[in-house]
């Protein structure tokens, strides 16, 4: 049930591994750190990690009368959890199932979620632009969707990817807020000399060829847990909810 929604924001990217559900995550801390009510939505099926990104797995979706209870991650219940990794019996279980099946569930955690009085709902969706993000795009059109973040990493190839996902963006009419460069550069932590690993600035030039805001970039560091002070990631929770 997405009626007390207020804001529901897609992170989409060409490619896994790119930090697609760690940029997730962290958005989501970010903004209930800012005071808002958070929903974090993960529909990678087939690969589902914010349950273990949050070190909440071995907590349980609850039914109510009117239909699932999400999973909080603190007694504050600021940011409540879905994912198809709190139903499974075992953490290894693999979901093997073909798209009516996948259809049928990402409806079920959109309608049947009770989404209560959330500020920003954050959808984690798997790589690509497959059944998962064509269902979740039918499912949002009754509601007011405020666009997607686009996640890249400065490599060519997963920029090559991410100008899909700008396609998919514009055939099916959902407005991009931006796009994001993640594990752009690595900065040592004791000569505080920045190496640009991969390569550097293909994010940037791929925002100003296709036209689409840039978010910024976020870079490679050893605690995930310290995105959220650098300051990149704070212009980008700011660009979210002034957009
Ligand atoms: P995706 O959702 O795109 O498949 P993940 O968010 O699961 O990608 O990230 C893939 C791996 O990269 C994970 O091990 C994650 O911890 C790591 N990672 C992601 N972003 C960063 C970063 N900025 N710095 C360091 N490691 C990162």
């Amino acid at each position: 049930m997405l009626d007390s929604v207020k804001h529901v924001i897609l992170v989409l990217s060409g490619k896994g591994g790119v930090g697609k559900s760690t940029v997730s995550v962290q958005l989501a801390l970010g903004l209930k750190n800012k005071g808002f009510k958070v929903g974090l939505l993960d529909i990678d099926l087939c690969g589902p990690s914010i349950p273990h990104l949050l070190n909440i797995e071995n907590l349980d979706v609850h039914q109510c009368p009117e239909g699932w209870v999400p999973v909080y991650t603190d007694s504050s219940q600021s940011l409540a959890v879905m994912s198809i990794g709190f139903l499974l019996n075992n953490k290894n279980d693999a979901v093997i199932w073909r798209g009516p099946k996948k259809t049928a569930m990402i409806r079920q955690f959109i309608n049947d979620v009770c989404w209560k009085d959330v500020d920003y709902l954050i959808i984690d969706t798997p790589p690509g632009t497959s059944d998962e993000h064509i269902t979740v795009m039918e499912c949002l059109k009754e509601v007011q969707c405020d666009g997607a973040v686009l996640v890249t990493t400065p490599q060519a190839v997963s920029i090559e990817d991410v100008r899909k996902e700008i396609t998919f963006c514009k055939k099916t009419n959902i407005k991009i807020i931006g796009l994001i460069e993640n594990m752009s550069g690595y900065t040592c932590p004791h000569c505080k000399e920045c190496s640009n690993i991969f390569s550097s600035g293909g994010g940037k030039s791929l925002a100003e060829y296709a036209s689409i805001p840039y978010l910024g970039e976020l870079p490679i560091v050893p605690n995930k847990e310290d995105i959220l002070g650098l300051d990149s990631m704070q212009s980008i929770l700011t660009r979210l909810t002034t957009h």
